[in-house]
């Protein structure tokens, strides 16, 4: 039996973490399998689900690398796959319910279900439907009369519970007498949620059904249904939920939630996939670093665990920072282009032109920074002249000494053929010459190129700027330091 999973969000909101980590284990659990990813829209709620939510859905699963098989925009053999679309499937499983009778129309008002209901809660006993209209004579004519009426599920009361054996919580079991004949289709014709996901399951061909464990109560009335649509009851794996630090489930209060924040906030793919991924499952309890390929090559849903994961935005962020020091020059510099054009700080075609240059930036770089969204910051003096407040003038450039090694920096610097090492080799005199301590001079040289006491080393950082930029920016910071203070 080959493997057919399928990834079904409802297109009322983005992708948000806890969706994206049930795509990743669909895509994974596929891959490590050589089966099939089925994406399916389940946009039935006509009020809350967009067109814009669903682009937003799938622009978010390339991203993160999650693809599919059949779904949108790659069509397939079980389609449509808008739920919306699927309206004759429905129809079509319904009628096959009602002529093998585990369907039968419901009359009752809903004020008189409302009462129904007030009373058995009242009586602390069964709180589902009374089963009132169930074998009740003349339903066929009142259906053909035009009555009012939704349609439900005979629930076979002889059969015996109800066992969901779900691969990450184990067998629990539901007693058929507690299991309510809910509606299937209503009045207006169309299928609930429970109905509508039994017939795509099965008409899709689902083998494993991995989703989130809010869907746990769903699953007994899904199995009676595929069970009376006569069709084998797939495999089910139900995850935990991801909380917060605080142990309340992940909301809008522990920070942003889409994954399309976290593609603006400067995380890669790669390391939001790796760090999803680890949120209730793990490779071997202890390997953190789980890139996409090794994932596909190892997901099991054995080793999915039963307790909520704690999503760690300070974990992620290290996470991200270990992916961006691993990548080469060339991936970093095609990762921080896109910023610093938005930035304003250059242009795609001075990223290709001095591609030389930038791939030498890449290591200053990516060992300082966790997120793509701080680097344009960290490199904007390599753009732009810097600015140089006073309290860092006073403080640094000022500094006894300092202006002296300034100008000693210079003589050296003009006499030097500008590579990193004979940059280093020249400065490294400075300090005795002029009679200060080495972090006077160099930190008076790190603030005239850069502006700031902070900055990727000094010497490749030199480098870089070039010796005419290198040598200007120290005289103009002499020149800042020769004009009166305001
Ligand atoms: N569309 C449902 C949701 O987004 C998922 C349905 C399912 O996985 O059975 O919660």
């Amino acid at each position: 039996m080959s493997v057919r999973v399928r990834f079904a969000p409802s297109p009322t909101g983005t992708l948000h973490l806890g969706g994206a980590r049930t795509a990743i284990y669909n895509w994974a659990f596929a891959r490590r399998n050589a089966g099939v990813l089925v994406l399916r829209i389940d946009d039935t709620d006509p009020e809350r689900s967009t067109a814009e939510n669903t682009e937003q859905i799938l622009r978010s699963l390339r991203w993160l690398g999650v693809d599919w098989d059949e779904g949108p925009e790659v069509g397939g053999d079980h389609g449509p796959y808008f739920q919306t679309q699927r309206g004759p499937a429905y129809a079509d499983a319904l009628e096959r319910m009602k002529s093998t009778g585990n369907a039968y129309p419901c009359f009752c008002s809903p004020d008189e279900l409302a009462a129904k209901r007030d009373l058995a809660r009242s009586a602390g006993g069964f709180s589902g439907y009374d089963r009132t209209c169930r074998d009740a004579a003349g339903a066929h004519e009142r259906v053909a009369a035009g009555e009012p009426h939704v349609w439900r599920l005979a629930v076979p009361l002889g059969r015996g519970p109800v066992i969901v054996d779900d691969a990450v919580r184990g067998a629990t079991e539901f007693p058929i007498e507690a299991m309510d004949d809910f509606v299937l289709a209503r009045s207006d014709g169309s299928p609930t949620y429970n109905f509508a996901t039994v017939v795509d399951d099965a008409t899709m061909e689902i083998t494993h059904i991995i989703r989130g464990d809010d869907h746990l109560a769903n699953t007994p009335r899904q199995i009676l249904v595929f069970e009376a649509l006569g069709h084998a009851v797939p495999a089910f794996a139900h995850l935990s939920m991801i909380w917060g630090a605080d142990g309340k489930k992940l909301s809008k209060r522990h920070g942003a939630t889409s994954v399309e924040a976290y593609e603006e906030m400067g995380f890669l793919p790669q390391a939001m996939l790796n760090y999803l991924a680890l949120l209730g499952w793990s490779l071997d309890g202890e390997t953190t670093i789980v890139p996409p390929e090794v994932l596909k090559a190892t997901f099991s849903l054995d080793r999915i665990s039963k307790n909520p994961a704690i999503f760690d935005p300070d974990k992620l962020e290290w996470m991200n920072g270990a992916y961006l020091r691993e990548m080469g020059d060339g991936e970093f510099v095609d990762a921080i282009a896109p910023w610093l054009i938005r930035a304003g700080l250059t242009t795609a075609q001075d990223v290709s032109g001095r591609r030389d240059w930038y791939r030498a930036l890449a290591p200053l770089i990516a060992e300082r920074v966790k997120r793509l969204d701080e680097v344009a910051e960290k490199v904007r003096f390599f753009f732009e002249e810097p600015v140089i407040d006073e309290d860092t003038r006073d403080k640094v450039l000022a500094k006894e000494g300092a202006p002296e090694a300034l100008q000693a920096a210079a003589d050296a610097l003009e006499a030097c053929d500008f590579t990193a090492s004979s940059i280093e080799e020249a400065l490294r005199l400075v300090p005795e010459a002029v009679g200060v301590k080495p972090k006077v001079a160099f930190q008076a040289v790190r603030v005239a190129v850069t502006g700031s006491t902070v900055s990727p080393p000094l010497f490749e950082t030199l480098e870089l700027l070039g010796k005419q930029t290198s040598l200007a920016r120290i005289e103009a910071a002499r020149v800042l330091l020769s004009q009166p203070r305001i």
